[in-house]
């Protein structure tokens, strides 16, 4: 690390508030902070004076481009750099950036995935800044956080919905505090802690692998002797390069004014967690989107190859993203935290059944926020969490939630019947509410956890579901608290029936239970998808499209639009897995079994020309399996490569994604099989590639 201590170099990269407050007039900054806080409209003379105070900044810290930086439907982030030079009379150039460029881009978007939104004559997007979202530098770019809609004003990012989501529960939630007598919160903003994992290997062993390097995971490869049986990983003493690369990690974020907090060892070797401090929802998007890249690129500088892939390696833990939400006013007021007195308490239940309510309702949608080909590997397996959606409440808070709905004493240290609003609630201790590690959803303290995410996936989708379900909550209990003639009965019954209605979510016991799958699906009929294909088109189910288009965060044209894309995204997505799997089978895998039982067949040929008798038990064993496994490799490589061409005749992306989840996946599946039992079978010279072993214990 240079001499800089952290303070200094915290945010140092980000046109920050900071610099807004020192660069701007007061009268220019008060209207952007009203723009910001309040959503207010962006005056174009404002604009202009914030464009040049940005541009002298990005100047000073040595910038030449500038770019609106999005996030189109693909997951990654998107830029088209422009520079800032601008030609001058006398044959000089000058750097020019206006308040236009500031708050407009029109990037040649026709290749960007728009679901059929942009007809090709309109092909040009346009791209919006988001002022909540501060600009930043990297590599020489001034980056401009942006919204991408096409010229019909559709979203075709993920961005534009997240901001109509984020006011969409602002807009209920406001209502619901005003019934409580709140009249100084001005707005009610979401807030996530989004914790990601990932892996670290060589850059060395990566290179030898097509698997990763098309896909992102290993497609083949049979598992090691040591895997993570010992659990000795799992915060364990963290490898000197690892560290260094920790290190260098932290620092560059935190010039980018990203507060990576805690960093540890994951369950599984060579996995590691990185979590930033909670901001607000949108800003915790984008900062999520810049922690992956920067997580590569440093990782690129150490030698070593960040996956980012949820299950990068079979048979091994896989990789997610814990998504900590919450809901908190402007006032500083986190409405998730049960609070000490019986007004607060009142308030606490209510915003936390709403969000109960809201899981329930609306699990089909929440499912298929995190759904990737990627992802199915952990939601669809035997691994954390399940497919199915659950709310863990932990013990206490499940007792009190009883208690009230059945009108009986809360067995607890009180013994007494609540009475919302009148009543305090008996205090639980926080320790207890995080213990359950397999629940999807779960209650810690004062915010819910999802943990359904892929680890790279935007956490924009499953933000856009969670915001617009819970406001749908708020808003049915807001239409019935402000019609009601005795609030404080209301509030008490309307909980009670909450409670009533939809305890069937609720569930403390362990996810990863066979006997669970049974109860929730049997028993309590819960919805159980365990693939891409099977929760997708469900967004297009009727309710659900209500929802969505019922607070404004996206038009029915729009919904189409992503459920067509996000399957399409899948079935490339394997496609591009079959097609590897093809290539190296018939130019590495084959090729290399029959040199290596050739190999033995000489071994035999010489030892019979030595001792004259064919007793080679070894050898000639070995070489019969692999002679049998070379022929399935290719029976099945084959089979592999016919069901990628039946794929063609699928009517459409429903079902050909059906189509990949029924017959090239288990294809797949078969395929790998048989090579992972030969690659038991060869000599680790001779094999192609590195083997699990290799790579999950290569980073010291
Ligand atoms: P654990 O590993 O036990 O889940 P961590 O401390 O690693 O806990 O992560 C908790 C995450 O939750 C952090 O990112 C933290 O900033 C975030 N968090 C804490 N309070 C809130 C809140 N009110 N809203 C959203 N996220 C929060
Ligand atoms: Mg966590």
């Amino acid at each position: 690390m240079e001499t800089h201590s952290v303070p200094e170099l915290f945010g140092s990269l980000v046109f920050d508030d900071r610099q807004m407050r020192s660069r701007l007039s007061s009268k220019v900054y008060a209207s952007l902070r009203k723009t910001i806080d309040e959503g207010s409209k962006l005056d174009p003379k404002v604009a202009e004076s914030v464009a040049q105070a940005m541009k002298e900044w990005a100047l000073e810290k040595g910038a030449t481009h500038f770019t609106h930086w999005f996030q189109p439907l693909t997951g990654i982030t998107a830029e088209k750099h422009d520079s800032f030079i601008s030609p001058s009379p006398d044959g000089s150039v000058i750097m020019e950036f206006s308040g236009k460029e500031l708050i407009q881009g029109e990037p040649d978007a026709s290749s960007f995935p728009s679901g059929g939104l942009r007809a090709t004559f309109e092909a040009r997007g346009y791209t919006a800044w988001d002022p909540t979202s501060y600009a930043f530098i990297k590599d020489k770019t001034l980056c401009i956080p942006t919204a991408f809609c096409s010229y019909g004003g559709e979203a075709l990012d993920k961005k534009t919905p997240l901001l109509r989501s984020m006011e969409a529960l602002n807009k209920q939630a406001l209502r619901i505090l005003r019934l409580f007598g709140n009249t100084t919160a001005k707005n009610v903003k979401t807030s996530v802690g989004p914790e990601q994992e990932y892996f670290l290997i060589t850059k060395e062993m990566y290179d030898q692998r097509p698997d990763l390097k098309y896909t992102g995971r290993t497609l083949y490869g049979s598992r090691p002797p040591k895997g993570q049986e010992m659990d000795d990983h799992y915060f364990g003493v963290i490898k000197p390069r690892v560290q260094a690369f920790m290190n260098d990690l932290n620092e560059e974020l935190w010039k980018l004014g990203i507060l990576a907090k805690t960093e540890h060892n994951e369950v599984a070797p060579a996995q590691h967690e990185l979590a930033p401090i909670y901001s607000t929802t949108n800003i915790a998007t984008d900062q999520n989107q810049l922690m992956m890249e920067i997580m590569q690129k440093v990782a690129s500088r150490h030698g070593l190859v960040c996956l980012l892939h949820e299950k990068p390696f079979a048979g091994v833990n896989g990789s997610g993203k814990h998504n900590n939400w919450s809901m908190a006013t402007d006032t500083g007021i986190n409405l998730l935290s049960p609070g000490d007195t019986p007004y607060e308490n009142a308030q606490f239940l209510l915003f936390l059944c709403a969000v109960i309510k809201a899981v329930d309702d609306y699990q089909d949608l929440l499912r298929l926020s995190v759904a990737t080909a990627g992802n199915d590997h952990r939601l669809g397996a035997n691994e954390a969490p399940p497919a199915i959606i659950s709310v863990f409440l932990g013990d206490e808070l499940s007792a009190i939630l009883d208690a009230i709905e059945e009108d009986k004493p809360y067995s607890g240290t009180e013994k007494k019947i609540m009475k919302l609003g009148v009543d305090v609630l008996p205090a639980f201790p926080r320790d207890n509410t995080d213990r359950n590690r397999t629940s999807p959803f779960a209650f810690t303290g004062n915010k819910f956890e999802f943990r359904s995410l892929g680890s790279s996936n935007s956490i924009a989708c499953a933000n856009i579901m969670l915001n617009t379900v819970v406001a749908e909550s708020l808003k049915i209990y807001a239409d019935r608290l402000e019609g009601a003639e005795d609030f404080e009965k209301t509030l008490h019954e309307m909980i009670k029936k909450t409670i009533k209605d939809h305890k069937r979510i609720l569930f403390n016991g362990n996810g990863y239970d066979d006997a669970w799958v049974k109860e929730a699906t049997e028993v309590r009929g819960l919805c159980n998808y365990r693939t891409t294909p099977d929760c997708m088109p469900h967004i297009l189910d009727e309710k659900n499209v209500k929802v969505l288009t019922g607070h404004g965060v996206f038009t029915e044209k729009e919904i189409e639009s992503r459920c067509d894309i996000m399957l399409e995204n899948y079935c490339k997505q394997v496609r591009i897995e079959a097609n590897t799997m093809i290539d190296m089978a018939y130019r590495q895998v084959l090729p290399a079994v029959t040199a290596y039982a050739d190999k033995l067949s000489e071994t035999v040929a010489a030892k019979k020309a030595v001792t004259g008798s064919l007793a080679c038990s070894y050898e000639t064993t070995v070489i019969s399996r692999l002679s049998v496994l070379a022929d399935q490799i290719y029976e099945r490589t084959g089979a592999v490569e016919k069901a990628i061409i039946t794929l063609a005749d699928a009517a459409d992306v429903i079902a050909e994604s059906a189509a990949i989840r029924d017959d090239l996946l288990p294809k797949m599946g078969e395929l790998r099989a048989a090579v992972d039992e030969a690659e038991t079978l060869v000599s680790s010279k001779e094999w192609p590639y590195p083997s699990y072993g290799d790579m999950l214990f290569s980073v010291r």
